[in-house]
């Protein structure tokens, strides 16, 4: 069956990498078999300026309607003075919550080509390969209550709800395990169950699940360690499961280990497999338009459409493979130079990839 895959550019550098990601799916579409139609749609500040909403009705129709989504990235400096509501992110906010992506898969993988551009000495992190699974739908960035109140005394307070029903938990866990049977078979679970109750229902259930799946080993760490293990030893890490907090901030740590944001893809996937795909960095405002941002994370991000809601592993492997001989062919953008080479930009960086394919 031919499968809808819906394109949102976005704002920033999202047009100028999601075009060359777009090339990558057209030239699969034509000459490898890949039976897709590729339709576009608006999120975010440009959704605004046009439709006056940054999730309008009719993206959201597209969205229901389509089998999988690539995202560019939104936002930007000229929407940061609106109404909350109003802004590009929410507009992100509001397509994971209405289509129910609970699952954010960000793997961070060292391509050998680049291991200085890593942060840390490059025995760390040879070979590094891991996947993290953040819950995306809950925690405290939708529980509730929420808000700013005054105190009796004046005073004002802040707070937000932390909390995790079983089934949630079941569910992230599943995702989780079913990944690693596919990697090194081995799950982390990270999470503060020496101080919070919320983390201590999740480790019970985590361990619970784990039942289901005798053929991969379930560890358990605190954020706190697992955030130093992660610049420590990189490599003790295949998959790692966290709550939607815990997972924003080690993920974002995660991939700097790999040495570049512009070359790391992520998923956000629902119950049924359909996801959300998107490169993990921002809409870069400070490039925008100049043609020199990286479009690897973006044409990386169709290569896990490809594998994790469309089942064509073969294609995503074609992807990753092109990847990879572009980087061994020395063509490198502004993010990842390396002395002694010569930047390309962003177009001619999504070519070699199409001529590689
Ligand atoms: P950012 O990821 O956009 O940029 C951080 C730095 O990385 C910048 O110096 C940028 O030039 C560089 N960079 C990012 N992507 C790159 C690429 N592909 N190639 C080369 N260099 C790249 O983060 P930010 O500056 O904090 O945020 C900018 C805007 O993006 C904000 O409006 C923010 O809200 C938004 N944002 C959106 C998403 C999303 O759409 N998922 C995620 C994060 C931030």
């Amino acid at each position: 069956m031919t499968a809808k895959i819906l394109i949102l550019p976005g704002d920033g550098i999202g047009p100028e990498i999601v075009a060359e990601a777009a090339k990558v799916l057209e030239c699969l579409r034509q000459d490898h078999g890949l039976d897709a139609t590729l339709d576009y749609g608006l999120l975010g500040g440009g959704a605004v300026d046009a439709l006056g909403e940054p999730y309008p009705e009719a993206t959201r129709r597209q969205a229901r309607a389509a089998d999988a989504i690539l995202l560019g990235a939104v936002g930007g400096p000229q929407w940061e003075a609106l109404d909350r509501p109003l802004r590009p992110e929410r507009g992100l906010l509001a397509i994971r919550a209405d289509l129910e992506l609970f699952a954010n898969l960000r793997p961070a993988m060292l391509y050998p080509q680049l291991a200085s551009a890593s942060s840390l000495k490059p025995d760390l992190v040879a070979g590094l390969d891991l996947l993290i699974v953040r819950e995306l739908n809950g925690d405290l960035y939708f529980g509730q209550p929420r808000g700013i109140r005054t105190l009796d005394n004046g005073e004002r307070e802040g707070f937000n709800t932390m909390c995790y029903r079983e089934s949630e938990i079941e569910r992230i866990a599943r995702v989780a395990f079913a990944a690693a049977r596919q990697r090194a078979r081995r799950v982390c679970s990270v999470d503060k169950a020496n101080v919070l109750e919320t983390s201590e229902l999740w480790r019970e259930v985590v361990t619970r699940v784990a039942g289901e799946y005798p053929d991969v080993a379930l560890s358990h760490q605190y954020v706190d360690n697992a955030a130093m293990q992660l610049v420590r030893a990189p490599k003790q890490f295949d998959v790692i499961v966290t709550g939607n907090l815990f997972g924003d901030i080690l993920s974002d740590c995660a991939s700097m280990l790999t040495g570049s944001i512009g070359l790391l893809p992520s998923a956000s996937l629902d119950a049924r497999g359909k996801g959300l795909y998107e490169p993990i960095h921002g809409s870069a405002p400070d490039i925008a338009g100049q043609g020199v941002a990286n479009p690897l994370a973006t044409i990386l991000s169709a290569a896990m459409l490809l594998r994790h809601t469309l089942d064509k592993p073969e294609q995503a492997e074609r992807i990753e493979r092109a990847v990879g001989q572009v980087l061994d062919q020395g063509l490198r953008t502004l993010d990842i130079m390396a002395d002694g080479m010569t930047p390309v930009g962003t177009q001619a960086m999504g070519d070699a990839v199409v001529a590689a394919l």
